[in-house]
């Protein structure tokens, strides 16, 4: 079962359709503007059935094939003359085409009768508006990411500096982002102290992965949880689709990220749900990218051992450190 589209939705889909087709139809007017010429010869290619008529009722004596063939051979001179015109005033072939934001279903929000990933997108976004994860992410990614915050010196008990250690985990996490869904590791764990980078890195991929047209479902392990409760429950009118929303996608949207594991209410319910989470996105061999402040030993001990060896199994451990940048740019 899927969630209900709002009609202001089915409306932006309208508008967008709408106008993709009134600019392609500017941009047809200006060339027409420019080049006069290729007017006429877009109003000779479009009657062509009318000549085709004509050409028969004047001459007579010549045969429908004849006839055709000429007319035919004639378009062709005239598709020929307009690619050359074109070419001279160097416009692109295609520039009457609208240019839709979304290729696969041109704005129309379907691909053979089953939702596109633009629309099951635009859903998630819709429900997680108030908590401006789009803006988030705007401020939040690999243009404006900044090595430079990170310190050059070498902790007690580490290997490199945590700048040295963000340069290689940033090239990972590009990498992570670049070959999506063929990505290897296909799933992560960045732990570490807060604010060593963790969500910003995971902001960095999810805005990367969203603009190369995926769909990415962006939860802190809390609000994962509490969705789950609430889909069970049904305690909150206004939180059921939202929820629903959550429980559909667990499983079927192309990034999952959970931020803050850890810091949810656990008991052997959440326990249980986070489990079935991680576990259904392997099972379908999707990628899930998840952040805490818990070091590997705390996870195992928090949680179950059938959760931490599916960590174990499949997901590659990325460690953040160094002091918290949070406090220091404050
Ligand atoms: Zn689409």
């Amino acid at each position: 079962m899927s969630i209900p589209i709002q009609p202001k939705i089915w409306h932006e889909y309208d508008e967008k359709r709408r106008q993709a087709e009134s600019d392609a139809a500017f941009r047809r007017m200006e060339v027409y503007q420019k080049i006069p010429r290729i007017r006429e010869i877009d109003q000779a290619l479009e009657q062509t059935g009318i000549s085709a008529v004509r050409a028969y009722l004047q001459s007579p004596e010549k045969s429908k094939e004849e006839l055709l063939l000429e007319l035919k051979k004639n378009n062709q001179k005239l598709r020929n003359e307009k690619k050359e015109l074109l070419l001279e005033a160097q416009i692109p072939e295609n520039y009457a085409d609208p240019v839709y934001q979304c290729p696969y279903c041109k704005d129309t929000g379907f691909v053979d009768g089953k939702r596109c990933r633009c629309l099951v997108q635009r859903l998630i976004d819709d429900a997680y508006e108030a908590s401006g994860i789009r803006e988030e992410l705007m401020r939040n990614n690999f243009q404006t990411f900044n090595i430079g915050l990170f310190s050059r010196n070498v902790l007690e008990g580490q290997k490199v500096s945590p700048r040295k250690n963000m340069a290689n985990v940033s090239k990972m996490a590009y990498a992570f982002a670049e070959q999506f869904p063929n990505n290897e590791p296909h799933s992560m764990i960045f732990y570490g102290g807060p604010g060593t980078g963790k969500t910003f890195l995971c902001d960095c991929i999810a805005k990367m992965i969203l603009d190369r047209g995926f769909t990415v479902l962006y939860l802190t392990a809390n609000q994962l949880c509490s969705a789950m409760e609430e889909y069970r429950f049904h305690r909150n009118a206004e939180m059921q689709d939202k929820a629903q929303l959550i429980h559909d996608q667990i499983s079927e949207v192309d990034l999952l990220i959970i931020d803050d594991l850890g810091s949810e209410y656990l008991n052997q319910v959440t326990a249980a749900d986070l489990f079935e989470c991680f576990n259904q996105r392997i099972l379908k061999n999707k990628a899930t990218l998840v952040s805490t402040n818990l070091e590997p030993e705390r996870l195992r001990s928090l949680y179950m051992d059938r959760l931490y060896s599916r960590f174990k199994g499949y997901y590659q451990f990325v460690p953040f450190f160094g002091p918290d940048l949070r406090t220091i740019n404050r």
